[in-house]
């Protein structure tokens, strides 16, 4: 069993274990654990299985206290408790009509307060300003935003996550430009992730300098014509400024839509790595792909297939059981949730998974094994589903999906690459399938009373073996955060220690596309790029992105935001 440090164990008292009213701990660690297992495996009783209850129970507890598995912070969080909202992904209709609008509000505050996120798709939104037919005004998408926004914030307590927020609009709302400069400066709508819903059409109209249309959303009329090049180049300059907005390629989610009977999928959740319908929620977990070497920091060490098959089968299993125990805010996201059973299990611990085998990021060898361990969890995800719904049911929309009727299957998606923000820092290792953003720990993740440094684990495991491990050495690269300048360290490790912004742009798209190629829905990443990253880098990186097949892209250029919630020491 992996060692529970001074530091997860602050981040697990302060949002994850069970307290009483003067904030004591109720539970410790392997309680929680117990207590996930438990309210997670009671969806057994619903279904005749060849194990029992309690079997299930053992093996989702195992795989959690041993950190090769972990479900997103929302079920850590609420799963036992009277209401049990496990999901942390939802996408949710947006209108004028006033007892919609106050009802989305409604919700969201509700979805919130539990510990979830929500998604919108703004583009039925009349713009801003036009006369209603009552003769007042219609205040439009960044209005909407405005107001969520401020829900957020006041529904924010200490120690509770956050909600967060994506609002997406349509390439050809009349409002895109308003929406694209939105967030001038970092303080804007600090809870809101925003995307532009781009089209194939859009980009092709920007590849050939073409004009582009605004459309009406209400009444489908023309109320604009403007140079696609001119958006695309705001979107650019945007993103470059300060990393939002980011680009969902609708096309391409919709490509994948497993039903598009039900509707074309214009939203996701608020990190965009599910794309949702209205309604629709999600689930997510992330397996530790860390924990998946054997023989690690050896010239012998080998990825253990095996174990990680295993892990994939029981990991779906409770992610579709999360479907059944959950408590969802209202009747149609149950319905929808329900429909199609959509689940999201993904990885974290990719860069250390490398390190431990002895590949650098930047190498082929890391993409090409991407592509192979991503092709591997997807069918084992697959064959997962596949034989709960012989054992259970398939999806109840399954004859309304594209896999009907060669394929039946639990799930109308498995796959879903989350950013782990939170539980990789309970796990202890990489964010997702991101670099190592810093060698020196200390600035990844904010807690009070934290140990003010720490080095990279595996790193200093390294050091010691090498014989390289001085207090000189330590100091600086605790200083630096990267070993790039430090002298008297061999060319070998300084590559495979290369972190977030030494890593080039491209280096990042191709380790994003490469698990998009394998994964059912989408990816939450970022292209990381340093302070002096031009905006013909963003440029390009938009476009690669698109030709490459993401679903979606974003990027973040060093300090371009005030508050940024990672640092490195010298900001390179
Ligand atoms: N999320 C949220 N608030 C947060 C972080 C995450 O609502 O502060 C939601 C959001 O939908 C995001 C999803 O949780 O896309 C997964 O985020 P992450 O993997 O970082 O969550 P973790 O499980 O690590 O807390």
């Amino acid at each position: 069993m992996q060692e529970i440090t001074d530091k997860a164990h602050t981040l697990l008292k302060s949002r994850y274990l069970l307290e009483d009213v003067k904030s004591h701990s109720l539970e410790s660690p392997e309680q929680m654990f117990s207590r996930v297992a438990v309210a997670v495996g009671n969806a057994e009783k619903n279904y005749r299985t060849h194990q029992s209850k309690s079997f299930w129970e053992g093996r989702f507890f195992e795989l959690m206290r041993n950190y090769l598995f972990l479900p997103n912070s929302t079920t850590l969080i609420n799963a036992g408790k009277p209401f049990q909202q496990l999901c942390a992904c939802f996408v949710l209709p947006v209108s004028d009509d006033k007892a919609a609008m106050d009802e989305c509000m409604r919700v969201s505050a509700m979805i919130q307060e539990n510990s979830g996120g929500t998604g919108y798709d703004l583009s039925g939104l009349n713009p801003r300003g036009e006369t209603t037919l009552k003769g007042e005004s219609y205040k439009g998408p960044i209005d909407f935003i405005r107001q969520i926004d401020s829900l957020t914030e006041i529904i924010m307590k200490p120690g509770r996550r956050k909600g967060a927020n994506m609002g997406a609009l349509h390439v050809s709302h009349p409002d895109i430009e308003e929406f694209v400069n939105a967030k001038v400066s970092g303080s804007d709508f600090q809870n809101f992730n925003i995307s532009v819903g781009i089209t194939d059409e859009f980009m092709q109209a920007m590849f050939q300098d073409k004009v582009f249309e605004l459309i009406h959303p209400e009444s489908g009329e023309v109320i604009r014509k403007i140079p696609a090049k001119y958006l695309w180049k705001s979107i650019v300059r945007q993103a470059w400024w300060n990393g939002d907005p980011g680009i969902l390629f609708l096309d391409e989610i919709n490509r994948h839509n497993p039903t598009p009977s039900l509707g074309r999928i214009t939203g996701t959740n608020p990190c965009g790595e599910v794309p949702l319908l209205p309604y629709e929620a999600c689930n997510l977990g992330s397996l530790n792909l860390a924990k998946m070497v054997a023989l690690p920091f050896s010239k012998s060490s080998f990825i253990n297939w095996k174990k990680l098959g295993e892990t994939v089968n029981t990991a779906i299993r409770f992610l579709d059981n999360v479907i059944d125990v959950n408590n969802y805010p209202i009747p149609q996201i149950e319905f929808m949730a329900k429909g199609n059973r959509k689940v999201g299990l993904g990885v974290m611990g990719w860069a250390d998974m490398l390190i431990r085998l002895g590949i650098p990021y930047t190498s082929n060898e890391a993409i090409e094994l991407a592509s192979k361990i991503m092709k591997f969890i997807k069918e084992k995800s697959w064959n997962a589903s596949f034989d709960l719904a012989l054992e259970r049911e398939p999806f109840p929309n399954w004859e309304k999906s594209i896999y009907y009727p060669m394929q039946p299957l639990r799930n109308a998606t498995c796959t879903a690459i989350a950013p782990t923000g939170s539980i990789s820092f309970l796990a202890e290792v990489s964010p997702s399938i991101e670099p190592l953003f810093t060698l020196n720990n200390r600035q990844e993740y904010q807690l009070k009373n934290q140990t003010p440094q720490s080095l990279n684990p595996a790193l200093e495991s390294i050091l010691t073996s090498r014989g390289l491990y001085s207090k000189g050495i330590i100091d600086r690269i605790c200083a630096e955060g990267k070993l790039k300048n430090i002298p008297g360290l061999p060319e070998d490790l300084k590559e495979l220690f290369k972190t977030a912004q030494e890593v080039p742009f491209q280096i990042h798209l191709k380790h994003q596309l490469a698990f998009q190629n394998h994964t059912d829905n989408a990816i939450s990443k970022t292209i990381n790029l340093p302070e002096s990253a031009t905006m013909t880098e963003v440029d390009w990186a938009f476009k690669m992105a698109w030709y490459g097949g993401a679903k979606g892209v974003t990027v973040y250029r060093n300090r371009s935001k005030e508050h940024q919630p990672f640092e490195s020491i010298d900001g390179q």
